[in-house]
């Protein structure tokens, strides 16, 4: 029966019983995809009239997108928004520049992970995470 001092698991694949250090673990969550470092935001509010979504971050900063961006940058499987890096500032005339007027957004919270948003058309395809939207948030 071999042993590996190094792995610290014996040849039956036994796991190691020593317990894992608090910096393994947040790499585990990390690697699972569960973003420790990014706390859901304070508030959350849409703005049918402005096509905007507003976003209060708890440490203090405020993000706003135009809703045409964030429905571009949808993080499903069929919608290419992963491609998007970052969502271009609503300018003073985005709401008549965008090209689609969003009248029936709904938002809901996934969890602690991150924002539903279900769109015109029915579409709600995947989970806007917090820390994708701040990757995604208009520059200053
Ligand atoms: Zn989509």
């Amino acid at each position: 029966m071999g042993f590996c001092p190094e792995l610290g698991a014996s040849a039956t694949g036994a796991l190691p019983t020593r317990r894992p250090t608090p910096a393994c673990r947040a790499f585990l969550l990390l690697a699972r995809g569960l973003a420790v470092d990014i706390p859901p935001p304070e508030r959350v509010s849409l703005d049918v009239k402005m096509q905007r979504l507003n976003i209060e971050w708890a440490d203090g900063h405020a993000s706003v997108f135009p809703l045409d961006g964030l429905r571009e940058a949808c993080p499903c499987a069929e919608c290419e928004g992963k491609k998007v890096e970052r969502i271009p500032k609503p300018g003073v005339l985005h709401i008549f520049r965008q090209k689609n007027r969003w009248k029936n957004v709904r938002i809901e919270k996934a969890g602690s992970v991150g924002l539903r948003i279900t769109w015109d058309d029915g579409h709600r395809g995947g989970i806007y995470r917090w820390d994708r939207l701040r990757e995604l948030q208009p520059a200053e």
